[in-house]
């Protein structure tokens, strides 16, 4: 759903063609709230994409939108994913691109999950 103005969820993008099996995916984890699974393009040794079950465009639809629940057991995933990827004692970094300024390519909302080696400052 989108909250925040247009453009409307498009259920073909390719994230909700991913959670409905149409299309594969390198899974790393899945349950009620989440699916986590590599970026088909990485940036990093670790590069892994965590989207929330429902159907929510961007961070600020899905946070001012969705039922607490759906909230607290997708951010649960993506800290369960980053301990299942051993990342959790050298660090990651976790970032949501939100609308065209910031690239966002797909209208599902996701978080990225960076890690593996030091990252580098972020600059805009
Ligand atoms: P965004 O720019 O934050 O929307 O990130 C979209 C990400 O999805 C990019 O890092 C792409 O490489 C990644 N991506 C696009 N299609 C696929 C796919 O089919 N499988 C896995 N990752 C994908």
């Amino acid at each position: 759903m989108s909250i925040s103005g247009k453009p409307p969820y498009d259920p073909e993008n390719i994230f909700a063609r991913i959670l409905r099996g149409e299309i594969p995916c390198k899974r790393v984890h899945e349950d009620g709230h989440a699916l986590a699974f590599h970026d088909i393009a990485p940036q990093a040794p670790v590069h892994v994409l965590v989207i929330p079950k429902g159907e929510w465009c961007s961070a600020a639809d899905f946070h001012a939108g969705a039922e607490a629940e759906e909230v607290a057991g997708f951010w649960r995933a993506v800290a369960l994913v980053a301990r299942q990827l051993g990342l959790e004692e050298t660090g990651y970094r976790v970032l949501s691109n939100m609308g065209p300024d910031a690239g966002q390519e797909v209208g599902h909302f996701h978080v990225h999950i960076f890690g593996g080696r030091r990252l580098g400052r972020m600059v805009p």
